[in-house]
């Protein structure tokens, strides 16, 4: 049997197209807002209905699409944005392909109304069908009003892959979130079934900016967090950056920008995952919003239909730059001091508004000369000695011969036990060890259901965002089975009255903030039974001995004790090993010695 070649109908081509960028409502949100700020507007509403699967309406006051135009800018590869090849190595706007009206009215009911400065309103119509949109009259003040009606409608394959309309929304206001971290001079309104939901007005001061980033990332991490800005050749690095002991246990508080665009990118998060690499304890992840801004001509934006990654023409020095960058301001940190205080130097706005790209003038400074600068932001550090915990190691008998991990000798360095066996040199990693051996027993006391609670003598609040509470709210029974007594829930906030006997107070704001923050990842992959196992795994790490601690030779030979004693002693909960024999035959060869 032979096939025969048929040319797709347009809708049918732009349907496919459309099933690359559109996924899903907040996808539309994003193509639809994405040019309103193309357009320059400072003002976006967004207006959305049952998770923007009946409706979702952008209007904005930008520069409106002149009437001519108004049929072109629904049809495929049809583009103000750029002209020519020479173009296109050279975006200062966030669109550039053409595509995106014309894929979302493939795939709904579009309305278009626009109308350019001091002229009359024009509207477009499309069905999703092939039949031929017509234009009319309309009135509309300066801008532009898109509304989506019955997004996947013609689609139905595609309308079964959404999610509940709840799911939906939190998809659309995590993205408007997002765009509000970068766009500080343009205020936005959300509205959910004709609620307003958020409201972020223009910033232009610091003061206000700093605002806006507590809104959206939580007062906890403003105050926990550096200003950085940082100049080379071409190249501009700014933003917030959260001390090391403001640490999440996911990657969910970090925001990169190049240019204003949010980007996920393997050789940004290296960068900055090398810059902490020495301050950040075990599977740590730091927490950032940063604003990359680099020549347009030195960043490939075509590398991706979302266009949410993008390639550097010179990565390695990008890398550097970022790295060198954070390093140097996380090097100035010293431990115990409890607040520091950076130089002032003048903040410059950070400029994220593609259009003003356009004059991005370079910096004379030299790549290699450049250094960050701080702008004023007192900073507090909490004090590292209340961080480590008491160990809550009992004394127990030592037995008559000699056990399988020996005899304690020393601690080095505050990080092993040296210990003597028969066989030779026994090293032991006392947080990891400490940590294997709670989560055993955390374990265990679960099971039996036996997991105690002990008040504190001061209830403790813990800053939270909305989302993190209403995560916990829907799993209170699990705080419970774990012996974690939390109530009086209010906005942004939540106390915690009882604790586990194995936790203390030290670090059980930071526990709380890590469960919450895992609770809303895996509440939306509906994994919530690993992760009990889970909290316990960070329960346990959290009451662990942190390396530095020093400890007494009982209470090293306590630990090697119950390290025996304990399933899978050889690795902590995260895979690491946690002793490691250095034999006799092994030690005389180091020093070539016969027998
Ligand atoms: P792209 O953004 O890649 O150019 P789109 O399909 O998203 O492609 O939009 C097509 C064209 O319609 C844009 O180039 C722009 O000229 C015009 N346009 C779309 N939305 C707006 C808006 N909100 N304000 C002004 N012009 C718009
Ligand atoms: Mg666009």
């Amino acid at each position: 049997m032979h096939l025969r070649i048929e040319k797709l109908s347009t809708l049918l081509a732009n349907q496919i197209a459309a099933g690359e960028v559109i996924e899903r409502p907040a996808s539309v949100v994003k193509e639809l807002v994405e040019n309103s700020l193309d357009a320059g507007a400072t003002q976006i509403d967004i207006d959305i209905e049952q998770g923007g699967m009946h409706l979702i309406r952008i209007r904005d006051n930008g520069s409106g699409i002149h009437a001519d135009d108004l049929l072109l800018a629904i049809n495929r590869h049809a583009t103000s944005k750029i002209k020519n090849l020479d173009d296109l190595a050279e975006i200062n706007s966030l669109g550039f392909r053409g595509e995106a009206l014309a894929s979302i009215s493939s795939v709904s009911r579009l309305t278009l109304t626009s109308a350019l400065h001091n002229a009359s309103g024009w509207q477009v119509i499309t069905q999703g069908t092939e039949s031929d949109p017509q234009l009319a009259p309309a009135a509309h003040p300066q801008g532009t009003t898109i509304e989506v009606r019955d997004l996947f409608f013609n689609t139905p394959a595609r309308r079964k892959f959404l999610r509940s309309e709840k799911t939906e929304f939190e998809h659309i206001d995590e993205l408007i979130k997002r765009i509000a971290l970068s766009c500080f001079s343009v205020s936005f309104t959300l509205k959910h079934n004709q609620r307003l939901i958020r409201q972020y007005r223009a910033a232009n001061s610091l003061a206000e900016r700093t605002q806006r980033i507590a809104s959206l990332c939580g007062e906890a991490f403003v105050e926990n967090a550096l200003q950085i800005e940082s100049v080379a050749v071409d190249l501009k690095l700014s933003g917030w950056i959260g001390l090391p002991t403001f640490t999440r246990a996911q990657a969910d508080l970090q925001y990169f920008y190049v240019n204003g665009r949010i980007v996920r990118d393997k050789l940004v998060s290296h960068a900055v995952k090398q810059a902490y690499h020495d301050v950040l304890h075990g599977n740590r992840y730091p927490a950032f919003v940063l604003f990359l801004e680099i020549l347009p001509s030195q960043v490939d934006v075509n590398v991706h239909p979302t266009k949410h990654e993008v390639r550097f023409r010179e990565s390695r020095l990008v890398h550097d730059f970022i790295y060198r960058s954070l390093q140097d301001a996380l090097v100035k940190l010293k431990p115990g001091e409890q607040t520091v205080t950076f130089p002032v130097l003048e903040m410059e706005t950070v400029s994220v508004n593609p259009s003003i790209h356009k004059d991005y003038q370079p910096r004379k400074e030299s790549y290699s000369s450049f250094r960050p600068s701080y702008a004023a932001s007192p900073v507090k550090i909490q004090e590292q000695a209340a961080v480590y915990q008491q160990l809550a190691l009992e004394t127990v008998e030592q037995p008559a011969g000699t056990p399988p991990l020996g005899f304690a000798l020393a601690q080095l360095l505050n990080i092993y036990i040296l210990s003597e066996t028969p066989q030779g040199l026994m090293l032991v990693d006392m947080h990891a060890a400490h940590e294997r051996v709670l989560y055993e027993r955390l374990k265990k006391t679960m099971q039996e259901n036996k997991m105690k609670s002990q008040p504190l003598l001061l209830p403790l609040t813990v800053t939270l965002s909305e989302k993190e509470i209403r995560a916990i709210q829907n799993h209170l029974t699990i705080f419970q089975q774990l012996g974690l007594v939390i109530e009086q829930m209010s906005q942004g906030s939540i106390v915690v009255r009882e604790v586990p006997e194995l936790i203390r107070e030290g670090e059980l704001t930071q526990l709380i903030r890590d469960i919450a923050a895992d609770l809303v990842v895996y509440e939306q992959s509906s994994r919530l039974d690993e992760y009990v196992h889970h909290v316990l795994g960070t329960m346990a790490c959290h009451a662990a001995v942190r390396a530095q601690r020093r400890l007494t030779l009982p209470e090293m030979n306590a630990l090697l004790r119950a390290m025996e004693n304990t399933q899978y002693a050889g690795h902590c909960n995260h895979g690491r090993p946690t002793s490691k024999l250095l034999s006799l035959q092994e030690l005389d060869k180091l020093f070539l010695r016969g027998r």
